[in-house]
């Protein structure tokens, strides 16, 4: 089998791939921290395509990080809504205030000290300096990763803080000594993305194929060889109260809290039982109408949940006592920051007549 694919020849390799078949019109290519940190936080766990559009949405509500860091935390949430993983948004608020009050609104250029920073781990710090400082810093996202075990042949399971480290040392040994940084970092994300991809990877097209440790063995998908999960995603279940009041059509939602699932974020109030939920209606105003709609799931990272949406039509109503909230028009709610299964069901439910809504679709 050939030798595996070493520095320098690795690094040369994949920036002339970068500059001849790599992306170059994507937005965020710009030696602008805020723009490359926004992007990158935003991509962390999302799709390039998912991205453009909350990506334009966000630079165009805070175009600095000034403005950023001086909006309210409603306002990041509202125009981080739909992208999920909201624990990013704070986060994200939290550093840009960061950025203004410690370091004059300047990012840091060093990877070093911008892992300081919340929500800027190692492989994003070093994303951020090599795109916009040129330092030369390793990136090992869950792209690189995959490239790294398959040119390298690296058959140890992942995640494992073991083959973690292993990686990160082979990353830093395959960084170039003179090349473009911005290119080089580029085109590891490029491959990862577009052709190195989890199935089916395209082999043909990619710049290591002649020495490919994956590919001359015949089966690339087989790496990386991930660990064995550890069975199914517990199952919870939650009922979820759409009061609606009748003739206005206000809906009321609740600020969640700080912590937990979809935290500061705003939302229907939920319940554990049909009969919690329709107890608490009672105590809101007449009951004029009850419709169960149809139930869907949402998947998070360490359970699933099946939603029960129950909606009831009150005449007269008004707040319960203990309950922190208000009543909203659906336009208003929307604008507001909502959980993504909580925002697809207020708006299929804004022109669609409840007793024939469609079925909620499965939320990653
Ligand atoms: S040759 Fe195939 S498996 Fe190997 S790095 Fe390239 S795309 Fe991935």
């Amino acid at each position: 089998m050939p030798a595996k694919p070493g520095p320098p020849h690795f690094a040369t390799r994949l920036v002339q791939w970068q500059r001849q078949h790599g992306r170059h019109d994507l937005p965020w290519q710009v030696r602008d921290a805020y723009v490359v940190w926004l992007s990158e936080i935003m991509l962390q766990q999302t799709q390039v395509a998912v991205v453009a559009d909350y990506f334009a949405r966000f630079i165009a509500r805070f175009p600095t990080v000034q403005a950023l860091a001086a909006a309210p935390p409603d306002a990041v949430l509202a125009a981080w809504s739909g992208l999920g993983y909201y624990q990013r948004a704070r986060n994200l608020h939290r550093c840009a205030q960061i950025v203004v009050e410690r370091f004059g609104g300047m990012f840091p250029q060093t990877a070093r000290e911008l892992a300081t920073l919340p929500g800027i781990g190692p492989s994003t710090a070093a994303a951020i300096a090599a795109f916009c400082f040129d330092e030369r810093a390793a990136i090992l996202d869950g792209n690189v990763q995959r490239v790294l075990c398959r040119t390298h042949g690296i058959s140890d399971p992942i995640p494992s803080a073991a083959t973690t480290r292993k990686l990160w040392a082979l990353a830093h040994s395959l960084l170039p000594e003179a090349v473009d940084m911005a290119a080089y970092t580029q085109g590891l994300m490029d491959l990862g993305a577009t052709v190195c991809k989890p199935r089916q990877p395209l082999c043909m097209q990619c710049p290591f194929a002649a020495d490919c440790h994956a590919r001359l063995s015949g089966d690339p998908q087989r790496l990386p060889v991930r660990k064995p999960s550890r069975g199914a995603r517990p199952q919870r279940s939650t009922v979820m109260l759409w009061l609606r009041s009748v003739p206005g059509e206000q809906i009321w939602l609740e600020k969640r809290p700080p912590h937990g699932i979809w935290p500061g974020l705003w939302s229907l109030p939920q319940f554990e039982t049909l009969e919690q939920a329709t107890v608490h209606a009672a105590q809101c105003g007449r009951m004029v109408s009850q419709r169960a709609l149809p139930a869907f799931r949402h998947v998070f990272t360490h359970f699933e949940l099946t939603v029960h949406p129950l909606l009831i039509d009150l005449d007269a109503p008004q707040q319960a006592a203990e309950r922190q909230g208000q009543w909203l028009s659906i336009a208003q709610a929307v604008q507001l920051g909502l959980p993504a299964p909580v925002r697809n069901l207020l708006l299929q439910n804004m022109t669609t007549a409840p007793a024939d809504a469609p079925p909620i679709p499965h939320q990653g």
